[in-house]
């Protein structure tokens, strides 16, 4: 057994999934400032933005610019989501490292969001994944399974449908492939259970965990997930976006809270806390209107608190 430091990913997703959840516009310099300060608190992956047409998300029609500048940031991994062929073309030139690729596991929000059923998003990840082997082979293709726990239109999403997806989706030839708690309706049994039906199903092709807090339950489901081996965590700055369905609740896990908890407990998440509230000043200038989330940035750190502490050692 290694005694190396247990560590994770954290994927900031705020500059996408917070962004185009509020209202109001984040005017690019502020954009590029608030992804510099994140990138300088040691996130190695971030969500910049999307490619979806300005009409539909004008709050993310700058994401090329926002992708110009995070290139030039020293081993950020510079991600953006996109609904289609489309919008993956534009990626691609673009110049992204990893693209992701929401296919819903609900037929009813598949239909609502992009107008595909679930088979007709499988068959436009395989058409991306093909334009990405014959112009742009060393980009990641990531797809995640959206409402995985669950449906507000639909209501229960069977689990052997979630996996059926999964295997689909790896066949299909994307290189990983997570699971996104959309509407905030999984329960850490819930998240052992299907994490490990992912990992059975396309095993090394299981990726991160993407989950909501809309009911409170978002930190005991990013340690349900950590403790069956799941590594790659999404989260966003201050819960950013909230939960249109429940006032005062985050939607996003919130990024502070979740490197607090892996921190405390000894795994290495390379996110400096300092300098992640720095961030949060930055994103607070950006959207000076909107409301930040986050127990641990209300609570402050606890006196001597140190982080990673080593975990003890077991004995051979
Ligand atoms: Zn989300």
């Amino acid at each position: 057994m290694s005694n190396a430091l247990p560590h994770v990913l954290i994927s900031e997703v705020g500059p996408r999934d917070g962004l185009q959840s509020v209202k109001a516009t984040m005017a690019l310099p502020h954009k590029l400032a608030w992804v510099s300060a994140l990138h300088a608190a040691g996130l190695r992956e971030i969500e910049v933005g999307s490619f979806v047409p300005a009409r539909l998300l004008p709050q993310l029609a700058d994401t090329a610019d926002v992708v110009r500048h995070a290139l030039g940031l020293p081993g950020l991994t510079v991600m953006a989501l996109v609904p289609n062929l489309k919008g993956a073309q534009a990626a691609f030139d673009a110049g992204v490292h990893k693209i992701t690729l929401p296919v819903s596991a609900s037929e009813a929000h598949s239909l609502a969001n992009v107008r595909k059923t679930c088979a007709q998003m499988v068959d436009e990840v395989r058409a991306v994944v093909a334009l990405r082997n014959a112009v742009a082979p060393h980009i990641q293709v990531e797809a995640g399974v959206s409402t995985a726990f669950g449906c507000t239109l639909q209501g229960h999403v069977p689990e052997a449908h979630v996996l059926d997806l999964a295997e689909a989706l790896a066949k299909a030839g994307v290189d990983d492939i997570g699971l996104s708690d959309t509407t905030g309706m999984a329960n850490p049994a819930a998240v052992r259970r299907l994490f490990k039906g992912l990992q059975s199903a396309v095993g090394e092709k299981a990726g991160a965990a993407h989950l909501h807090n809309t009911r409170g339950l978002g930190l005991a489901n990013c340690l349900a997930a950590f403790d069956v081996g799941v590594r790659t965590f999404d989260s966003s700055q201050a819960g950013l976006g909230g939960c249109p369905y429940a006032p005062g609740a985050s939607g996003n896990v919130v990024t502070e809270d979740l490197v607090f908890m892996f921190e405390a407990m000894g795994v290495d998440t390379g996110v400096d806390l300092d300098k992640l509230m720095t961030a949060r000043g930055a994103l607070k200038q950006g959207l000076p209107d909107e409301p930040l989330y986050g127990m641990v940035p209300d609570a402050g750190l606890p006196a001597n608190f140190t982080p990673h502490v080593r975990p003890l050692r077991k004995s051979p």
